[in-house]
């Protein structure tokens, strides 16, 4: 009952906690992941951390290392029912890098119908949905998808090569707020991935294996929903951001220089501002600094008001993660 209670209050921001399972040839590792339980997790900890040795965090929900890509997308699907309904939506996958952010949102390397993540399953739903409703509504569903580094919007669908620096515009028409990004018209899931994959392709260009830009990247795919209702004419217009974040690591200051260094303090930045927005909607303060990073700026509409905003925090279970670990929980518990 108190569990509802607080669910209404914050009702708009649920927070999920994601563990990775070991990795094929890590079986004999020991985990620092203790008893996982419902919205409950308990973190076994160094003596450095504290002589309890375990840390326990609550969250909406917590899937353990043998969740399926199914079991993650389950609470998602009514999201999908309220972009129809013209609401907004955020997604973000956040985590250290190699915690599994965009296992989540798009699935392994190689893809089968369980492994695919939830930006083909929203997808898919997406398309089932509004077909369902084509009786009553027209709907017109177009995509975009963009990157930021180091603070500056790139295009990934551009097939004009993507090293235009793109403008945010809140309040634009049509709920476009990158008008100069590639706005693409889908109507089947097939194109969607096709798209999917340019974007991924984009996105690694200049990196290489020692140099994987995509971590340190925030990759965002926006679903713009138009629906027409057929017989009043109303429009209602809704759109679902999916975004795998970029890697929330700390880099060590000491070890970082140049572009490195530059890279870990814009990411840094961003992570943050998306956390102080979060944290400030959830405690439903007057004032919530959207400004702060390009991040924040680009979702403005869709983070707060009627929007919806689903996160789903990474973590690894390796001991050596445990820092980083305890520090991805302590941001989530605070914008849960
Ligand atoms: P990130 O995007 O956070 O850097 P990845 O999604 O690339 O992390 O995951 C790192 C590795 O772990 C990849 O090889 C990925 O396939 C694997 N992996 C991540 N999550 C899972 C999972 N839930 N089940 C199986 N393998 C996973
Ligand atoms: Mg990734």
């Amino acid at each position: 009952k108190l569990y509802n209670q607080v669910q209404d209050l914050k009702g708009n921001i649920r927070v999920y906690c994601r563990v990775r399972p070991f990795l094929p040839g890590q079986s004999n590792i020991m985990s620092t992941v203790g008893r996982v339980e419902d919205g409950n997790i308990t973190i076994n900890t160094p003596l450095k951390y504290g002589k309890e040795g375990r840390k326990s965090f609550s969250f909406n929900k917590v899937f353990g290392p043998s969740a399926s890509q199914e079991e993650v997308f389950s609470d998602t699907q009514p999201l999908i029912r309220s972009v129809l309904d013209g609401y907004n939506v955020c997604i973000f996958a956040y985590g250290q890098t190699g915690s599994g952010k965009t296992y989540t949102m798009s699935g392994p390397k190689v893809l089968n119908e369980q492994s695919r993540g939830v930006n083909y399953r929203a997808l898919s739903d997406l398309f089932y949905l509004s077909e369902q409703r084509k009786d009553a509504f027209h709907y017109e569903i177009a995509v975009q998808m963009i990157e930021i580094y180091n603070e500056q919007v790139r295009d990934l669908l551009a097939t004009d090569g993507i090293n235009k620096r793109l403008e945010i515009r809140n309040s634009s028409q049509k709920g476009l707020n990158v008008p100069d990004a590639s706005l693409i018209p889908v109507t089947s899931t097939s194109e969607v991935i096709e798209l999917m994959n340019i974007g991924q392709r984009n996105r690694a260009v200049g990196s290489t294996a020692l140099n994987d830009r995509s971590s340190r990247s925030h990759s965002c795919l926006t679903i713009h929903v138009q629906g027409r209702d057929i017989t009043s004419g109303t429009i209602l217009r809704g759109c679902m951001h999916l975004v795998d974040l970029a890697g929330s690591e700390r880099v060590d200051k000491s070890e970082a220089k140049g572009e490195r260094l530059k890279e870990a303090q814009h990411i840094n930045k961003s992570l943050s501002a998306l956390g102080d927005v979060i944290a400030a909607l959830a405690q439903k303060n007057a004032h919530v600094p959207y400004r702060n990073s390009k991040l924040t700026q680009l979702l403005q509409d869709s983070l707060g008001g009627q929007a919806k905003t689903l996160m789903f925090v990474h973590i690894s279970p390796e001991a050596d993660a445990i820092g980083e670990t305890l520090s991805t929980l302590k941001f989530a518990e605070r914008v849960a």
